[in-house]
């Protein structure tokens, strides 16, 4: 149950003007999608739009399900079981965030995608409360591009051994790589770093003897860059649904 206070801090009610806004800044990111697709030489089907939900009220979450959004990506276990049940059934919904192993057992048959498994730690959890479930979960592998210490994610080094242990549980399915690259200003670095990952999921592929086929990467400030170097996902957030109310300080 949530309490008085947290319902007030939380958008107390969305306005046709915010749907309106949304709306707005959907087709822009949809013009700018298709745009880099074209840039690129590949066909604008080949790159998913998620319509990322952390803070975001689920009345503007439907509008942006009934202008076409057929995916969502939650990153905090609990904002989403409070919110799942207003939300369109049209849309697929897939894990983005860091995921805790004692919290897998709540989410794992309700999402179709977990990004950012980046330990076999987490893996072996994951793939446990699969086989209680009796699924296989698709998941991606998230790789720490940037270098950065205090982020989440494997080193490029280590990737294909964990890949190739994911390939041998019996639950599991390695279907690709995701990154959250450190914020940079210089756009050619930023291409670089979309670059690098692209390289590595071909040597990977090779290495594993898998296609990891999904490339998750970019987001509201740079999904274009990343659209130019193969990725597959880009997960937009406040590009879609407005600034959010607090810093983006739980990536
Ligand atoms: C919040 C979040 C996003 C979206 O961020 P924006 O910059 O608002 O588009 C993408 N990926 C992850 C993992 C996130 O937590």
């Amino acid at each position: 149950m949530e309490t008085q206070n947290e319902n007030n801090s939380r958008n107390p009610a969305v306005t046709p003007e915010q749907i309106e806004a949304m709306l707005t800044r959907l087709e822009d990111i949809r013009r700018r999608i298709a745009a880099a697709c074209e840039k690129a030489g590949r066909s604008t089907d080949s790159v998913k739009l998620m319509a990322v939900t952390k803070t975001v009220d689920p009345v503007l979450i439907n509008a942006a399900i009934d202008a076409g959004i057929r995916l969502l990506g939650e990153n905090r276990v609990q904002e989403f079981l409070s919110k799942r049940e207003s939300y369109s059934p049209a849309a697929e919904v897939q894990f983005i965030g860091r995921l805790q192993t004692n919290k897998i057992r709540q989410i794992i048959d309700k999402v179709t995608l977990i990004h950012a498994v980046d330990s076999l730690h987490l893996a072996q959890a994951i793939d446990r409360e699969a086989q209680k479930k009796n699924l296989i979960c698709p998941v991606l592998i998230e790789v720490n591009i940037g270098g950065e210490l205090t982020k989440g994610g494997i080193t490029p080094e280590n990737a294909a051994e964990l890949i190739k242990a994911i390939n041998e549980l019996p639950h599991l399915r390695a279907e690709g790589l995701m990154t959250i690259p450190p914020p940079v200003a210089d756009p050619i670095q930023q291409e670089a770093v979309f670059a690098k990952m692209y390289e590595l999921r071909e040597r990977l592929r090779e290495e594993c003897g898998c296609s990891l086929d999904t490339l998750s990467m970019g987001m509201s400030g740079d999904y274009e860059a990343a659209i130019l170097h193969g990725s597959t996902i880009v997960r937009i957030g406040s590009a879609l649904f407005g600034a959010r109310n607090y810093p983006p300080k739980a990536l």
